[in-house]
């Protein structure tokens, strides 16, 4: 996929459902159209809300909660698995026209962690809420409740024990590496007719989690930033890196104090900054004329966007 456009569209919708060790050999072409009709299917979500007229803020929350909605991916139904053998979810959400934002995290049964987020943002004094008083705001708000055992997926589960059975060879590890049972974060960020950025990210975090961690995701600046003068960014990624390095807001501070465009500030962050320090993910971004990027330092990360006159989909590195 092009990701280097120069372009001028009414409106863009970028977005990813994670980045890891995804090759093509490992996946059967099944599976691969599985992805691509839930990424098709997100963007379509997405795009119909921006067509109408929509808020970008509306078209992420629309495009994100049919991803959360699909166990192929981490976050909402089908998020991992904690090594307490329990989902936590975060999701974060920032509009780029006001700087608002808005953040939950170590919530446990909000069936569209995003629309949390969305309420923060939009109904609350607060940017970042936590366990059980995001869960207590959550039903105050009305939103979707779920028993936890919703959020169960067989793959997951499966990845719980095969995480566990690798920390029994080798001892305690944080996730350092990305394999099958990990990833699948979603994002997405996306540009109005009105000239408006936005971004959101959801997640289950990473399998075998302990100790009530929270990672990049409900970080504001880390794993979710707009601004309306410079870009939107979604991150995913081991997310201690996402954390330190301030990733979405670096690539937009480079934007703003260095006056680089979308492509190079975010390729020197995914490709200088953090493969420098060891951090491996990815980001997805659009700017304020619907220029895109979508750089990732991992072999693959399930990836879309459309606007007016183009739609791409793409999965591996060399796709
Ligand atoms: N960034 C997420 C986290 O660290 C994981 C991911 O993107 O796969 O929780």
């Amino acid at each position: 996929m092009n990701t280097n456009q120069s372009k001028n569209t009414p409106y863009a919708l970028v977005l990813h459902g994670g980045s890891g060790a995804i090759f093509r050999k490992n996946m059967p072409p099944a599976k691969e159209a599985e992805y691509h009709a839930a990424l098709n299917k997100a963007l379509d979500a997405g795009e119909t809300v921006l067509k109408a007229n929509g808020t970008a803020m509306n078209a992420v929350v629309a495009a994100i909660k049919v991803l959360e909605d699909d166990p192929l991916f981490n976050a909402g139904k089908g998020a991992v698995f904690t090594n307490e053998a329990t989902n936590e979810l975060a999701a974060s959400l920032m509009d780029g026209e006001k700087l608002n934002a808005g953040a939950i995290c170590g919530v446990t049964n909000i069936k569209n962690p995003i629309t949390a987020a969305q309420a923060v943002l939009e109904k609350s004094n607060h940017v970042l809420l936590a366990g059980k008083g995001a869960e207590q705001f959550a039903k105050e708000m009305d939103l979707a409740l779920v028993d936890p055992s919703y959020f169960w997926a067989e793959h997951r589960w499966k990845g719980l024990a095969l995480a566990k059975a690798k920390e029994l060879e080798t001892g305690y590890v944080e996730q350092l590496e990305f394999n099958d049972w990990k990833y699948g974060t979603v994002g997405c960020v996306a540009l109005d007719k009105n000239g408006n950025l936005a971004a959101g990210t959801s997640t289950g975090g990473m399998t075998n989690k302990r100790y009530n961690r929270i990672g990049d995701t409900p970080i504001i600046g880390a794993g979710c930033y707009a601004d309306n003068n410079t870009c939107a960014v979604s991150s995913t990624g081991h997310g201690e890196y996402f954390i330190r390095y301030a990733v979405a807001h670096d690539i937009s501070a480079r934007m703003a104090y260095l006056k680089e465009d979308l492509a190079t500030a975010a390729n020197h962050v995914i490709h200088k900054k953090l493969v420098t320090a060891g951090g491996r993910g990815g980001v997805i971004a659009v700017d304020k004329n619907g220029n895109i990027a979508m750089p990732h330092n991992t072999e693959g990360m399930y990836r879309a966007f459309v606007n007016p006159t183009e739609r791409g989909v793409g999965i591996f590195k060399e796709d």
